[in-house]
C-alpha cells in the first residue's frame, strides 16, 4: 500500500537527485579528504563546493559553515561554545518551547552551574518580546532561540530578538532546524551569531547538520580530535552526507517560493477542511506566523494515539502531541507551555507536508479523519459523555 507521509517535521524523503549526487562517494571515490594522495584529497574540493552551497541558503560565507552530525550536535555545540567563550558569565536565556537538543542540553548545564531562563509563550505560542529584553543582563552568555517551533511551525521573530540580544552584549544562537530550507533566511540581515541546520528536514540524509559561526565570533570546538573543519569539529567528515546536504540546501533554495505556495495551498485545504468536518476542533499556535507546511490541530474527546493508529491502517503517517507515539511519556512540552488543556493537547494531531506531498494525499486524510473521529468518540465512554449520549 502506497504511503501518505504527513510527517515532514519528523524527517523528510532524501530527494532523488541528492542521492544521484551522493551515490559516487558511498561506492567507488571512498577516499579521505585528508589524505595526500589525490583520490582522497579529491574529496576536499566536494565538501568545500557542499560548504557554498549550505551557506548560499542563508546568505552566509562558506567559511562560516561548519559540518556536523545532525541538528542536535550543532545546538549542543553552539550553547556550549558560547558558554566556554564567556565563562564569567553564568546564564543561558531560552524558551520554554525549544526542542530537547536545547532543552536538555540547558539542564546538564544547570549541573555545572549555570542557571537557565525559560521564557514563556501564550496560548498562540508567542513569545514576549519585552519579557525577553528584561530577561537578559550582563550575565547571560547566550540567548537560544528558534526560528520556527517543530510541533507548531509557530515562527518566532528572531531579527528582532537577535538585535536585542547584541545590544545587551549576549551571543545569540538560533536553532533553524525546522526553518532552514522552508523559510528565506538572510543571515547579513540580522546579528545571529550561530545558527543549526539539520540535514533530514531538508530532504538530505539523516547524519549531516551544518552550524553557521559568523566570523569573528569567539568559538570554541565541542568535539576535538583532529584538524578537520579547520580545528572546528573533529572527525573524519561524512564524505557524502555532506554532498548530500550541499545539493538539498541548493535545491531548497531553487525552488522555496514555488514550493512554499503549493505547500501552504494543501496545508490550508487540509486545515480548513478538518476543522469544518470535524466538530470539537481547534488550531494549535498562531494561523498567520506559521510554517507554510505545518498544521497542529486538536480533536476534542479522542486520543491523539488512538488518531494515529487508526490513520497507521491506512499507511497515513503523521505525529501526536500525547504520549508514547513521540516515543516520549509526557505530553507535549509545546502545548503545555501554551496553555492548552489536557484534554486538547492528548487529542493533538501534526501534519506536516514537503515538496512531495500530492493532492490525493490531502483527499485522503480529508475522507478518512472525519470517520476516524466520529468512529473513536462512539467508541470511547469519555467521548459519548461530552457528546451526551452516556
Ligand atoms: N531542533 C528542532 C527544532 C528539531 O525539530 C529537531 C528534530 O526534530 C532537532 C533540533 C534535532 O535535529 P536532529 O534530529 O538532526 O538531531
Amino acid at each position: 500500500m502506497r504511503v501518505t507521509y504527513l510527517d515532514n517535521n519528523a524527517t523528510t524523503r532524501v530527494s532523488d537527485e541528492v542521492i544521484e549526487e551522493m551515490t559516487p562517494y558511498l561506492g567507488e571515490l571512498y577516499g579521505n579528504p585528508s589524505s595526500m594522495h589525490t583520490f582522497g584529497g579529491q574529496l576536499h574540493r566536494k565538501i568545500e563546493e557542499a560548504r557554498g552551497r549550505v551557506a548560499e541558503l542563508i546568505n552566509a560565507e562558506p567559511d562560516e559553515i561548519i559540518f556536523t552530525s545532525c541538528g542536535t550536535e550543532s545546538d549542543n555545540t553552539a550553547i556550549m561554545s558560547a558558554l566556554e567563550s564567556y565563562p564569567q558569565k553564568r546564564q543561558i536565556v531560552t524558551t520554554r518551547v525549544e526542542h530537547p537538543a536545547v532543552l536538555n542540553f540547558c539542564k546538564t548545564m544547570e549541573q555545572k552551574d549555570y542557571s537557565t531562563k525559560l521564557l514563556p509563550v501564550d496560548r498562540l505560542g508567542k513569545l514576549n518580546i519585552d519579557e525577553l529584553r528584561e530577561t537578559i543582563t550582563n550575565n547571560t552568555a547566550v540567548v537560544s532561540v528558534m526560528y520556527a517551533n517543530n510541533e507548531t511551525g509557530v515562527i518566532f521573530p528572531v531579527p528582532e530578538i537577535a538585535e536585542i540580544t547584541k545590544f545587551r552584549g549576549s551571543v545569540f544562537h538560533t536553532d533553524a532546524v525546522q526553518a532552514a530550507g522552508k523559510l528565506p533566511i538572510d543571515i547579513k540581515k540580522m546579528p545571529i551569531d550561530m545558527l543549526s541546520i539539520s540535514g533530514h528536514k531538508l530532504h538530505a540524509p539523516k547524519g549531516v547538520g551544518a552550524l553557521y559561526i559568523r566570523r569573528g565570533t569567539r568559538f570554541s570546538p565541542y568535539i576535538i580530535g583532529g584538524h578537520q573543519e579547520h580545528g572546528r569539529r573533529a572527525g573524519t567528515e561524512n564524505v557524502a552526507s555532506i554532498i548530500g546536504l550541499g545539493k538539498a540546501c541548493e535545491l531548497a533554495g531553487k525552488n522555496m517560493h514555488e514550493e512554499n505556495t503549493r505547500i501552504k495551498a494543501l496545508r490550508d485545504r487540509l486545515e480548513q477542511g478538518l476543522l469544518k468536518s470535524c466538530p470539537d476542533a481547534r488550531l494549535n499556535g498562531d494561523s498567520e506566523n506559521r510554517l507554510p507546511n505545518t498544521l497542529n490541530i486538536s480533536f476534542e474527546y479522542v486520543e491523539g494515539e488512538a488518531i494515529l493508529l487508526r490513520l497507521n491502517e491506512d499507511n497515513i503517517c503523521a505525529s501526536s502531541g500525547s504520549a508514547c507515539t513521540s516515543g516520549s511519556l509526557e505530553p507535549s512540552h509545546v502545548l503545555r507551555a501554551m496553555g492548552i488543556p489536557f484534554t486538547a493537547i492528548h487529542g493533538s494531531v501534526r501534519f506536516s507536508l514537503s515538496r512531495y506531498t500530492a493532492d490525493d494525499e490531502i483527499s485522503l486524510v480529508l475522507k478518512r479523519m472525519p470517520e476516524i473521529i466520529k468512529e473513536l468518540r462512539t467508541l470511547s465512554p469519555y467521548g459519548r459523555k461530552a457528546a451526551g449520549t452516556l
